[in-house]
C-alpha cells in the first residue's frame, strides 16, 4: 500500500494532468459526501479546469444553506448530463456501486480518482486515496490542499468543516482525534461560523421528521438481552408523514443511543421488496463486517447495506448475521 503523502502526490498529478472532469459523491448524499465535493469543485476552479458536479438523489438544501457556496450539484436522476466522462473523481464511495446511476455516464475508458475514508473501500480506482484514519472524505482534501499549498478561504474551509462536522457527529464520535480539533481550529481562524453550520446541518430538524418519528418508535423491538434496538420505516409511515431521505438521517440513533444497546438497526423500506439497512454500533461490535457480509460497507460503528425481502424477512437476516458475529468474538 502506498505512504499517504503518495496517495496524495498521485490525486494532485491526476487533478493536474487532466481536465473536463465528473464529479460525484454517493446516493442520498451526507454532509461529508456534499462537503467534499463542494470543495472538490472548489479546488478544480482554482486550477482552471472544467468540472462537472454530480450524483443520484436530491442533495439536501440544508447543505447549500449551511456553507456561503456558488457550486452546484447536479441531481441525474431529475437532469441527466449530456456526456460521458473519461476523468472521474468520485467522494466518499466504498465502493462503485455507491455512485448508483451517474455511473451511466462513465466513459469505456474511464480512469477514477477514487477518495475515500471507508475501512471497507475496495481500492476501484485508477489512483486511490483511501484513508480509514480520516474521520472524513473532507479531512482528506483539506490534506489534499494543504499538500498542494491551496489558498485557503471561509468558502473551502467551511465546506470542509461541515464534512468533519457531521462525519464526525459533533466531534462526539471516537474518530474525534486530537489531530482533527487542530485541523477544524485552522478553519475555524479562516473564519467558519461553526454555530450558523451546526446549527444547519445538526439541530435543525423538519416537521415532516417530527411526523415520521411520531410513526417510527412505536416500532422498536429489543433483542439478545435487549443489547440490540430494531426501528423501521414502512412505505405507509414514509407516505402519511411526507418524509425525505433527509427526514430519515439521525434516526437509527435512537435505537443505539438506548442504554445498554450496543447494536442500534434502522431498517428502512424502499419498494415491497428492497429494505435500506442502516446498523450503528456503541464500542464492540464491528458493523462494517455485517453490513459488507449483506453487500454494503462502512465503517466499524456506522455502516449500512440493502437487502432484498419484506421488512419481516430482512429483520430476521440482519438479526442472525448480527448474532453469529457477536457468538464468534
Ligand atoms: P447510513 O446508514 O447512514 O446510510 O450509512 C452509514 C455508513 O455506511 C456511511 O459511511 C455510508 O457511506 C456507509 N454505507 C451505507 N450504505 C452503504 C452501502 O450500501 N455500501 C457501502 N459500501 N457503504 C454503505
Ligand atoms: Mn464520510
Amino acid at each position: 500500500m502506498m505512504e499517504y503523502s503518495d496517495q496524495l502526490a498521485a490525486a494532485s498529478r491526476f487533478l493536474n494532468e487532466n481536465d473536463h472532469f465528473l464529479v460525484v459523491n454517493h446516493v442520498n448524499p451526507d454532509g461529508d459526501a456534499t462537503g467534499s465535493i463542494l470543495a472538490m469543485g472548489y479546488l478544480l476552479r482554482l486550477l482552471g479546469k472544467q468540472f462537472t458536479l454530480a450524483n443520484e438523489g436530491a442533495t439536501p438544501a440544508k447543505f447549500f444553506a449551511a456553507t456561503p457556496s456558488s457550486l452546484t450539484v447536479q441531481n441525474v436522476s431529475e437532469s441527466p448530463l449530456q456526456q460521458k466522462y473519461k476523468y472521474v473523481i468520485t467522494l466518499d464511495c466504498g465502493d462503485l456501486a455507491r455512485v448508483g446511476a451517474v455511473e451511466q455516464y462513465f466513459a469505456d475508458d474511464v480512469q477514477i480518482l477514487n477518495i475515500d475514508h471507508h475501512a471497507t473501500n475496495d481500492h476501484f480506482g485508477a489512483v486511490n486515496v483511501v484513508r480509514p484514519l480520516a474521520c472524513a472524505t473532507a479531512e482528506i482534501l483539506l490534506d489534499l490542499s494543504a499538500h498542494n499549498q491551496f489558498p485557503m478561504s471561509v468558502e473551502l474551509a467551511s465546506f470542509l468543516y461541515m464534512g468533519i462536522l457531521t462525519d464526525t457527529g459533533g466531534f462526539r464520535y471516537a474518530n474525534t482525534t486530537a489531530d482533527v480539533m487542530e485541523k477544524v481550529a485552522e478553519l475555524l481562524r479562516i473564519g467558519v461560523d461553526p454555530g450558523a453550520i451546526a446549527d444547519r446541518c445538526l439541530e435543525t430538524i423538519r416537521r415532516s421528521h417530527l411526523d415520521l418519528l411520531q410513526l417510527v418508535l412505536p416500532t422498536l423491538s429489543l433483542h439478545r438481552q435487549d443489547q440490540i434496538a430494531f426501528l423501521s420505516i414502512s412505505l405507509q409511515a414514509r407516505e402519511q408523514s411526507q418524509a425525505v431521505d433527509e427526514d430519515m438521517e439521525q434516526i437509527v440513533n435512537y435505537a443505539r443511543n438506548i442504554e445498554g444497546v450496543e447494536v442500534g438497526v434502522l431498517f428502512k423500506q424502499m419498494d415491497q421488496q428492497t429494505v435500506k439497512i442502516s446498523f450503528r454500533s456503541r464500542q464492540d461490535v464491528d458493523v462494517s463486517l455485517i453490513a459488507k457480509q449483506l453487500g454494503g460497507g462502512g465503517h466499524a460503528r456506522a455502516a449500512g447495506c440493502t437487502a432484498q425481502g419484506s421488512l419481516e424477512e430482512v429483520q430476521r437476516l440482519a438479526l442472525q448475521k448480527i448474532e453469529n458475529l457477536w457468538g464468534e468474538k
